[in-house]
């Protein structure tokens, strides 16, 4: 009787909450470093948001039940270095189109939100807007270049033309879209000073944003000097394992100078690009403990066609030098959400937005490759599903599909 009673509650309990989510993720390994989470969850959305995060929801409490098995659960991926507009213009490196659009790039590889990495200036970013950011499904932010023509070429009439940096336009057009502006990028300098970066920083003060450096040429001015007297704590070195960057001391260690600018809040980034990042840096540096802050790509149609690839495989290689699989999911979510100034990003807490990657770890015995050759690695971050704001928009195993005599295909007749 005692039975059938607590039975008939716990039925009236369940019809009662039936429902209540839109979706439940089940038996997923949840990674969300911010919340220092890294255990086995289930996690429930409703309205597009995170609902619940808990050791086990019912499939009944969801419209839909999503079984995740043996598979990482994580925010969803961010990537805050990448090329996703090209403007009317030729670009920096020849006059091919080689920006990519962002949805095919992203959302096959758990990415959710990129940033732009100054592809447009105050002159096209309306454009930008218009065509790319406004009809993508990826979230996507923006550092503005601060040439007003933006990489629209690497010559003396764009990157390396000081008097195509108009302060007062760059701050009204930054001004008109801070929902979408996250800071100022300059890259590819070649003269022998510090020019365009001293401006992005009066730039980035003037706005309250930081800047995103790539450092350019090696040969006629100093990576250490730079990092110590122009960028401001929360600013960004990206390429940050490029050579020949100095990032080494004599003994073959971090260099005291790096873990002093980390120490005053200096961002690095990975930026992997086309030949933007090295073993020979990069495995030195993190076996000294150096881990970058956050991982990014450089995506562009070179880098994406090259050794880089894609986040994932990015996140790999970071993977094979020995960083633990949460530091790198934190250096792929929270940490570049944070970098550029929206912490409420990269992350799961209840009530944010439920942007999520779920992820297969292959084990095995896996290359990976810079252009001098490459490192071997025991695991593989291979994406199986994305969800974007709660929307299901990747999904590699069909998991959300029914079996196709049970659909509900209608063919247009007429
Ligand atoms: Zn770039």
């Amino acid at each position: 009787m005692l039975r059938i009673l607590s039975s008939t509650l716990l039925f009236c309990t369940l019809s009662a909450s039936a429902q209540q989510y839109d979706i439940v993720l089940r038996n997923g390994h949840v990674i969300d470093p911010k919340n220092n989470v890294d255990t086995k969850r289930d996690v429930a959305i409703r309205d597009g948001k995170i609902a619940a995060i808990e050791p086990s929801i019912p499939a009944s409490a969801a419209k839909q039940a999503i079984d995740i098995s043996g598979l990482y659960l994580t925010p969803g991926l961010v990537d805050i270095h990448v090329h996703v507009f090209t403007g009317l213009r030729h670009n920096a490196w020849g006059n091919g189109d080689l920006s990519v659009p962002p949805d095919p790039m992203s959302i096959p590889y758990g990415v959710t939100t990129v940033a732009d990495a100054g592809s447009s200036g105050w002159r096209d970013f309306p454009e930008f807007r218009r065509r790319v950011i406004d009809n993508s499904k990826t979230r996507v932010f923006a550092f503005i270049n601060i040439i007003g023509a933006g990489m629209a070429a690497n010559d003396d009439a764009a990157e390396q033309n000081d008097h195509d940096m108009d302060l007062d336009a760059l701050s009204k057009v930054i001004a008109d879209n801070r929902d979408i502006i996250v800071g100022v990028k300059t890259a590819h300098w070649q003269q022998p000073n510090f020019i365009s970066v001293q401006k992005a920083v009066e730039a980035g003060n003037r706005n309250h944003l930081p800047v995103m450096v790539d450092f350019g040429w090696f040969d006629n001015k100093s990576y250490k000097e730079m990092i110590e007297t122009v960028l401001r704590p929360g600013d960004i070195s990206t390429h940050v394992f490029r050579m020949p960057a100095p990032l080494l001391g004599p003994d073959g260690k971090p260099a005291p100078y790096m873990l002093d600018a980390r120490r005053r809040g200096i961002k690095f980034d990975v930026g992997h690009g086309g030949g933007s990042f090295t073993f020979a840096l990069a495995e030195p540096m993190v076996k000294g403990g150096f881990f970058p802050d956050s991982i990014s790509t450089d995506l562009h149609v070179g880098s994406a066609t090259g050794v880089m690839l894609n986040l994932p495989n990015v996140m790999n290689k970071i993977l094979a030098l020995g960083v633990p699989l949460n530091e790198v999911i934190r250096e792929s979510t929270t940490n570049p959400a944070t970098e550029i100034g929206h912490p409420e990003l990269g992350q799961l807490a209840i009530g944010s937005v439920a942007d999520i990657a779920v992820l297969r770890v292959d084990t095995g015995t896996f290359g990976y490759a810079d252009l001098a050759g490459k490192v071997t690695g025991t695991q593989r971050i291979v994406p199986e599903m994305t969800i974007r704001a709660g929307r299901v928009l990747f999904d590699l195993n069909a998991r959300t599909a029914v079996p196709w005599r049970e659909g509900h295909l209608k063919y247009a007749t007429r």
